[in-house]
């Protein structure tokens, strides 16, 4: 059974390639462009895994982590985020918002999977191989 990926990505370019990166990689993918469309989406669709970029419009990825991890049946769904290479305080400010771990933009296509796949507990892992 396939693992399930909420993207929450604004960008056309960054949505189409890790929607790529990771259908090719076997995982089933739902996007939502905002953050409100990812909060509603993480709830009913209950993902394995969340993919959230940091900079989105109105609502930005600290505040949408922070949301999402405030639902007591998401506290524990690994979250990552994507954070821009530039802006260095986006990391920690991720992590104490609630995200798991971060992957920098720009993605790299050869590493994004195996970068995903160590922030994810062992029973996640188990179930991609
Ligand atoms: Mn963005």
């Amino acid at each position: 059974m396939s693992l399930k990926v909420l993207i929450i990505e604004d960008n056309e370019q960054n949505m189409y390639m890790l929607t790529f990166l990771l259908r090719s990689a076997n995982y089933e993918v739902l996007q939502a462009y905002n953050g409100f469309d990812g909060i509603e989406m993480s709830l009913s669709e209950r993902p394995d895994i969340i993919l959230l970029d940091i900079q989105l419009p109105e609502m930005d990825g600290y505040t949408v982590a922070s949301t999402i991890r405030e639902k007591p049946e998401l506290a524990e769904v690994p979250m990552i985020a994507v954070t821009s290479y530039a802006m260095p305080g986006d990391r920690e400010k991720a992590i104490e918002s609630g995200a798991t771990g971060y992957i920098e933009k720009p993605i790299n296509p050869d590493t994004f999977i195996s970068q995903m796949q160590s922030f994810l507990p062992a029973n996640l892992t188990d179930r991609t191989t």
